[in-house]
C-alpha cells in the first residue's frame, strides 16, 4: 500500500494534485464515497476509509470532488489504485 494512502500529511498534497489530475482526466473509472467524499476506483467495493458501501459514479461529481479533495487536503483518501 504507498504511503500516501494512509498518510494525510501535507507534505504530500503535490502527490495529490497529480492523482486529482489523473482521476479528472479518466473520472469514469472512478467514484465518490457517499459516507467521507473519498474518490475509489470504480470496482472497489466498500470504501477503505469509512467501510461505506454507497458511491455516486456521475462523471461531473468525481471531478469535481478530486479538484475538492486536491485543494483542501482534506482527511478523505484519494484513490491508490491507479494501475
Ligand atoms: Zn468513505
Amino acid at each position: 500500500m504507498p504511503p500516501y494512502f494512509m498518510n494525510e500529511s501535507s507534505e504530500y498534497t503535490s502527490d495529490r494534485a497529480r492523482q486529482a489530475e489523473k482521476i479528472a482526466l479518466t473520472p469514469q473509472e472512478y467514484k465518490v464515497c457517499e459516507g467521507c467524499g473519498s474518490i475509489v476506483t470504480e470496482r472497489t467495493v466498500a470504501c477503505p476509509s469509512c467501510h461505506a458501501y454507497l458511491f455516486d459514479a456521475a462523471t461531473d461529481r468525481v471531478i469535481a470532488q478530486a479538484k475538492l479533495l486536491a485543494k483542501r487536503n482534506q482527511n478523505a483518501v484519494l484513490s491508490s489504485d491507479l494501475t
